[in-house]
């Protein structure tokens, strides 16, 4: 059985494909998310459908390999089994892939009136907020209230928050420009807060420069060593008393594993990620395995990072281990091999650290472009996010920028 069918459960699951095996994937989604693109959809650039894909359509190949849409709610190892809303599942092997989720740090009025950026219905929830602000502002005459409503507050100055602030100031600037002829757009504010006194801590300094000056280019407001206190529905308050009339406040700082290991009771690490063995076993349940963000893995003492290529790698591991197991070997260490980390501030810009190697510049968004392009998960995505992206590059145009509410679902 894998818990979660995001970057580390799915390669698992496509690892055991030759397998003497049955797989189980559980995820409460029907869809395999390309988190990367997420500010896409929050910014109007790519629909929902492009960026995500049915698990079930994903596991055709797989002849071993069935899905189950459950919520899982923790799991009792000695009775093996994995806890869902759907009843309890048996296993013989178990990988924990459950990923992470927004951290609020328990301040409730974050929790209340900032938007995460984990889900796609985050990302849809986003793009509807920003759109309606518009419409709302062009009719307020109200000067104050009309700059309340236009300025966005991106806190997190990590790749996330960098690429939301950077696609947000150009949705403004080069779209919604020619839709709001009447509106002053001069009043338009995209700050970028961030706690630490540098943006994209974890690239090499001329590349965290780089990002910074790139962004301000593009009408970004960067405040740096700026710790959020709270936040209102019309404001956002920082530690040293300063306060920003902001209505859209998007929490990009802080991250940690979703709850299914708390659920378990199990030995909890920095961000609540779930300690395991070098082999990504748990301590005495050698049947056990945890992967992705919700795995605490380290490497040479550090935790290794919450990345795409860490969750992979790792599920790939997971996968060689069973069979190994299944033969009648041990398990074997993990290692990861970092091939490097990149975010793009937007049109023609974008900073890119490849062990030796660093791009900046138009250098740096081309190699960003290829390797989104590459690993958008299927032949159809790629083209129409192709499409998409070549349409809003050539023609400054966006057609995605609809106002979509859910209706009641519940009937
Ligand atoms: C906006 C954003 C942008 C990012 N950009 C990058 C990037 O550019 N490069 C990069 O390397 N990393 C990026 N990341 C990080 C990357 O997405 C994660 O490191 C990666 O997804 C971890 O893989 P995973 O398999 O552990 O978890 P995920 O891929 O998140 O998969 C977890 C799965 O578990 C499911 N799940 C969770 N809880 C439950 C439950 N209780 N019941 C049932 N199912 C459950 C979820 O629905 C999900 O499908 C980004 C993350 C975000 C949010």
């Amino acid at each position: 059985v894998i818990a979660g069918a995001g970057f580390g459960g799915l390669t698992c699951a496509r690892g055991l494909k030759k397998a003497p095996v049955d797989v189980l994937l559980v995820d409460r989604n029907n869809y395999h998310l390309f988190t990367p693109l997420l500010y896409q959809v929050a910014s109007a650039v790519l629909d929902p459908g492009e960026i995500a894909r049915p698990v079930r359509q994903l596991i055709r190949p797989l002849h071993n390999a069935d899905f189950l849409l459950a919520n899982i709610t923790g799991a009792d190892l000695e009775k093996r089994e994995l806890l869902t809303d759907h009843g309890p599942l048996s296993y013989d092997y178990l990988v924990l892939a459950s990923g992470s989720q927004s951290d609020y740090f328990g301040n409730a009025s974050l929790a209340k009136h900032a938007f995460g950026l984990k889900e796609l219905d985050e990302g849809l929830a986003l793009r509807n907020r920003i759109l309606m602000r518009f419409e709302e502002a062009r009719w307020t005459d109200d000067r104050e209230l009309r700059r309340m409503l236009l300025t966005f507050a991106v806190v997190g100055g990590g790749p996330t928050g960098v690429e939301m602030a950077g696609a947000l100031a150009e949705l403004t600037h080069l779209v919604l420009s020619k839709d709001y002829r009447d509106l002053d757009l001069g009043l338009v504010r995209v700050v970028l807060l961030e706690a630490a006194g540098a943006l994209l801590g974890t690239f090499a300094e001329p590349l965290r420069e780089a990002g910074r000056r790139s962004l301000e280019k593009k009408g970004v407001e960067v405040l740096l060593k700026a710790k959020v206190a709270d936040v209102t529905a019309s404001s956002i308050r920082l530690a040293d008393g300063h306060e920003i009339p902001a209505s859209t406040v998007i929490w990009t700082a802080g991250v940690r594993a979703s709850e299914v290991g708390s659920a378990m009771g199990l030995p909890l690490g920095r961000q609540a990620r779930i300690q395991v063995l070098p082999t990504l076993q748990l301590t005495g349940h050698p049947e056990v395995f945890v992967i992705g963000d919700l795995a605490g893995a380290t490497d040479g003492g550090a935790s290794l990072p919450m990345l795409i290529p860490v969750a992979m790698q790792e599920g790939r591991h997971v996968a060689a281990t069973i069979k190994y197991v299944l033969r009648g070997y041990g398990a074997t260490n993990f290692q990861y091999k970092d091939p490097g980390i990149m975010a793009t501030i937007g049109r023609n810009s974008a900073v890119a650290q490849l062990g030796p190697v660093r791009l900046t510049g138009f250098l740096g968004w081309l190699m960003w472009l290829g390797v989104h392009l590459v690993n958008v998960i299927s032949f159809r995505s790629r083209l129409v996010v192709l499409v998409n992206w070549a349409w809003d590059y050539l023609f400054f145009d966006r057609p995605i920028r609809l106002i979509v509410r859910a209706a009641d679902d519940e009937k």
